[in-house]
């Protein structure tokens, strides 16, 4: 299942991810995610994860603006979810560098299943495997209207 994610929060990641003081929302610039969904009985008993999902997300503290890679594993069962936040990793350089990086990663997706682009942002399906037992998506997500990361075009 494809979802868009535009923020993120504490309360998400189970985690403060920035340093500053005034970390309120997490933007979504860039994700990529791989999910696979096991398909179950509801009245079956269910044992471990029936949602398996890796996020590879950019994002920016809506605080103060420092841009953050981060990897995040989320488990999911009918009682219980887990989110594991696997790397943080902080971003150094400028607006122009981070948007070249994020453009190359999207394009560097050549064969994908479908192209979904709105005016905010543009969505690949990449992979997609279904059988009896389960599903399997990855899809990547662009954001296409933040005016901090494409100031310098609206300039
Ligand atoms: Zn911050």
């Amino acid at each position: 299942m494809v979802t868009i994610t535009k923020f993120l929060t504490e309360e998400d990641l189970k985690m403060k991810i920035c340093d500053c003081q005034c970390e309120k929302n997490l933007k979504v610039l860039f994700k990529e995610i791989n999910e696979s969904e096991l398909r179950i009985q509801p009245n079956k008993d269910i044992k471990g994860a029936y949602i398996l999902r890796n996020e590879n997300i950019v994002a920016r503290c809506e605080g103060c603006k420092k841009i953050y890679f981060i990897m995040t594993t989320f488990e999911g069962g009918l009682k219980e979810q887990y989110i594991s936040v696997d790397s943080v990793e902080l971003f150094e350089g400028s607006m122009k560098e981070l948007r070249k990086i994020l453009n190359e990663m999207y394009d560097e997706y050549e064969k994908e299943l479908i192209n979904i682009a709105t005016d905010d942002y543009s969505i690949k399906i990449l992979d997609k495997f279904e059988d009896e037992e389960k599903i399997i998506t990855r899809y990547a997500y662009l954001n296409r209207e933040d005016t901090d990361l494409y100031e310098d075009l609206i300039n």
